[in-house]
């Protein structure tokens, strides 16, 4: 079922071979669901990240809360997140700890893709599914999201006094060489 659903992200293929191995971490209902407006909240940890072998991530406990509204052809999933991911500092090289916070909106349409995609606003991900389907899985799709909220650099913050909280060990070892 899941590489139906997404061949269509823009997204390389081998996300297909990680949906296989990610256990039922984001699952919602299609087939059952109700039209109207329906809310599905979930907590993913460390082990929901490891799963994607993405080793910048170290740790992370990330709130996701899932809105859903469901009508006869689609349905709109209105993505939100807050957490922190732990990674590690560029400057230092120790682990840092990164809040990740955002929202992202994504179309949920019933039936094949068409051949040539619409262009679609840039704020919105489209994804085709059947609906007869039992369930759809958005572990990839809110996987990816919680990462893109990851700033491009990643360095630990300065004090009160201007003074870096890097680690000064290793500031001094990187400095002296
Ligand atoms: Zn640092």
């Amino acid at each position: 079922m899941y590489n139906r659903i997404f061949l269509y992200f823009c997204t390389p293929i081998y996300v297909v071979y990680y949906m296989s191995e990610v256990r039922n971490y984001i699952r919602l209902p299609l087939r059952s669901l109700e039209k109207g407006k329906h809310t599905f909240d979930f907590s993913v940890d460390t082990g929901f990240f490891s799963e994607f072998q993405n080793p910048e991530i170290i740790e992370g406990a990330v709130e996701i809360s899932l809105d859903v509204e469901k009508f006869s052809y689609f349905m709109n999933v209105v993505l939100t997140f807050s957490g922190t991911l732990t990674v590690t500092c560029d400057r230092c090289l120790e682990d840092i700890d990164i809040p990740v916070e955002d929202e992202y909106l994504l179309s949920v349409r019933f039936g094949d893709a068409p051949e040539e995609p619409e262009t679609e606003s840039p704020n919105e991900d489209v994804i085709y599914v059947n609906a007869e389907d039992e369930e759809i899985d958005l572990a990839v799709y809110v996987y990816e999201s919680i990462c893109l909220a990851l700033p491009i650099q990643r360095v630990h913050g300065d004090d009160d006094n201007g003074n870096s909280l890097c680690n000064p060990v290793m500031l001094k070892y990187i400095i002296n060489n």
